[in-house]
C-alpha cells in the first residue's frame, strides 16, 4: 500500500467524532481502549438461497457510548475526548 492509499478499515470508532480522540488523564494512554456501546445498525445482507451470507453495507443509525475504559490502567473516570493532531 502506498502512502497515498487510505486503509478503508481505519476509521473513527462509533461515538467518537472525526478529528477527536480519547485520552486517559491517569496514565496518558491515547491508543488502547475498551469501548462499550449500544448501537442501532442497519445492515444490507446479501444471502444465498440457504439463508446464509454476509452484510455488504452497514449504517449506524444510533450509537450510545456506555463506557470507555483505559486498556492500560483500567481507569474509566479519567478518559476525556481531546482534539486529534491534524484536526481542522
Ligand atoms: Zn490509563
Amino acid at each position: 500500500m502506498s502512502d497515498d492509499e487510505v486503509d478503508a478499515r481505519v476509521t473513527s470508532p462509533p461515538g467518537l467524532q472525526p478529528g477527536t480522540r480519547w485520552r486517559c488523564d491517569a496514565c496518558g494512554n491515547l491508543t488502547r481502549f475498551d469501548v462499550d456501546t449500544s448501537e442501532r445498525v442497519r445492515r444490507f445482507w446479501h444471502l444465498d438461497l440457504a439463508g446464509r451470507g454476509e452484510p455488504e453495507q452497514e449504517e449506524f443509525l444510533d450509537v450510545t457510548v456506555d463506557s470507555v475504559i483505559c486498556r492500560w490502567c483500567g481507569s474509566r473516570d479519567a478518559i476525556r475526548v481531546v482534539e486529534a493532531p491534524g484536526a481542522p
